[in-house]
Order: structure tokens, then C-alpha cells, then sequence
């Protein structure tokens, strides 16, 4: 049903898929006891509001944690893999990547009892330098990724590729990150720390300026839910970064809901029927 939102009408924007990336906030899961904990907050707000989206879990938290698995797929979400133990990608040999990505879509399968279809990277880390992983992904059976920063980024990016969803050689089909422009400014606002530490004004008019594509999604970690975790600063982060990482977690919940307050779109794999990708041939700079 349109309706004006922020003098819009919503129907021009697609609604924005949750999507959520399950791991540990600190470097080692086993003194981490924290983000299971809120990660089940999330699971009951998405609950109470009838959401479904795609929920994202490394590897290495599934085996400590199974239950935040099978209460993510009893609550309608689509699980997928984010990777084996969140190292980025670009620090991974194709040996080391086919392995421990094999091995955690078949935890996830047995936790699940289906096909797991879905791959995020780390920290959006698949970039021009590692393109290969798409050919290795496609070979394991997956048939999404949602791995790419598609702008320049402090962190990983690879400009050049479309904003809008499309299918690499091997046939994956790739959700990028929403990415806005705002004159010569490229960069994320509907998920993370952008989400989180922008302003909702600024939020929402980049939103109405850009609209964020035919298949919007934002991303979250339970980490950006915890009002509890005191500030520390995380290793090879600096201060700045870990503040980044730390501030405007009390409004993540209220962003989200004016994000969600005209529906939310449905788990990435449906999406795939909708979002129409286009051909391969039209990404620059990827050898086919
Ligand atoms: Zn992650």
C-alpha cells in the first residue's frame, strides 16, 4: 500500500531486508559471553514486529553457540555463512577459503536440515584482488553472495562494480552493500557503524535521494545492539575505530524501527527472484 513517508511516496523505495551478522564481539568467542545474549534481544524484536530476514553466522560461533542457529530458523530467518572464523578474505589462500567454507555450509546444513545458499564475507572484504572466491562459491553450491562494498572504503571496497544487484561469471549473484551518493561522496548509510552513528535525518534523506536500490538490505552485528559492553579499545582497531565501533548503539533499535515502519522486504534469498540481476559481462574490471 503507498503512503507518503518523509514526502515520498514509500512505494518508490523497496523495503529494506534485515540482515545480521552472528559473531563475537571479542577476539576470543569462549570469554565472550555477552552477544549471544543480545543477539536473542534481536531475534525477539524482529519477533515481536513478524520480520524475517537473513541471518548471517561465522563458522566458528555455530559450533559454540548451535542454538543461535536453530532459534534463528525457528523464527523464519534464512541462515547463512559468514565465513568459517571472520578472517577477511583478502588474508586467505584459495585452499584455506575452499576448505573452511565447505566446512561451515555443512554446519550450517546440519544445524539447519537445508541447503545453505547464502555467503557473507567478512567486513565486506571480497575485493578485485580475490575475485576467485566467486568461482569457489558458485562450485560449493551457494547461490548469493552479499560481500561487496561496491565505493572506495577506509577498510575493503571495490569501486567499480554496480550498486544495483548482479550475477558475477560464475553465476553467483551478488547483493551489494547500499551504497549512496551525496555529490562526490560514495559510501554505506543503511547499515553498520553508518547506520548507526549517522543521523536519522541524514539517514533518512539519503535514503529518499537514493532510495538504496531494488533489493535494500541493512546489516547489523549484535555488537551494535549492546548498550551493556563498556568501551575497550579492539585490537588493530585504534581508539578512533573502536569508538566508531562503540557509540549509538542505545538508538540502533529506534533507527531501525523508522527503517521498518512501512514493512520490511523479505530474507535475501527471496529476493533473488525479484532483484533481476544483470549480466556479468557488464561488471568492469572482472576477468569471466
Ligand atoms: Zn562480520
Amino acid at each position: 500500500m503507498p503512503t507518503e513517508h518523509d514526502g515520498r511516496p514509500a512505494a518508490v523505495r523497496a523495503p529494506v531486508t534485515f540482515s545480521f551478522d552472528v559473531e563475537p564481539h571479542r577476539p576470543d568467542p569462549a570469554d565472550d559471553t555477552s552477544y549471544p545474549v543480545v543477539t536473542r534481544r534481536v531475534y525477539e524484536w524482529l519477533a515481536e514486529r513478524g520480520i524475517r530476514g537473513t541471518v548471517f553466522v561465522v563458522g566458528t560461533t555455530a559450533l559454540a553457540n548451535p542454538a543461535l542457529v536453530t532459534e534463528a530458523v525457528a523464527a523464519g530467518h534464512e541462515v547463512g555463512l559468514h565465513s568459517w572464523d571472520h578472517t577477511p578474505l583478502t588474508e586467505l589462500s584459495p585452499e584455506r577459503f575452499t576448505d573452511e567454507t565447505r566446512r561451515g555450509k555443512a554446519l550450517l546444513e546440519d544445524l539447519v536440515g537445508e541447503a545453505i545458499v547464502g555467503y557473507r564475507a567478512p567486513t565486506f572484504s571480497l575485493v578485485r584482488r580475490n575475485v576467485w572466491v566467486t568461482d569457489v562459491l558458485a562450485e560449493l553450491g551457494f547461490t548469493y553472495s552479499s560481500s561487496v562494498l561496491p565505493a572506495r572504503s577506509p577498510l575493503h571496497g571495490f569501486p567499480g562494480l554496480p550498486r544495483e544487484p548482479f550475477t558475477w561469471p560464475s553465476g553467483l549473484v551478488e547483493l551489494p552493500c547500499p551504497i549512496a551518493r551525496l555529490g562526490p561522496l560514495a559510501m554505506p548509510f543503511l547499515g553498520g557503524v553508518y547506520l548507526r552513528v549517522l543521523p536519522w535525518p541524514l539517514v533518512s534523506l539519503t535514503w529518499r535521494v537514493n532510495g538504496g536500490g531494488p533489493a535494500p538490505l541493512t546489516y547489523c552485528h549484535p555488537y551494535d545492539f549492546d548498550t551493556d559492553e563498556p568501551f575497550w579499545v579492539v585490537p588493530g582497531t585504534g581508539r578512533l575505530g573502536s569508538r566508531l565501533l562503540w557509540i549509538g548503539r542505545g538508538r540502533m533499535f529506534a533507527k531501525l524501527e523508522r527503517l521498518f515502519a512501512h514493512g520490511a522486504g523479505p530474507p535475501l534469498r527471496e529476493l533473488l527472484h525479484t532483484a533481476d540481476p544483470v549480466g556479468a559481462h557488464a561488471i568492469p574490471g572482472v576477468p569471466s
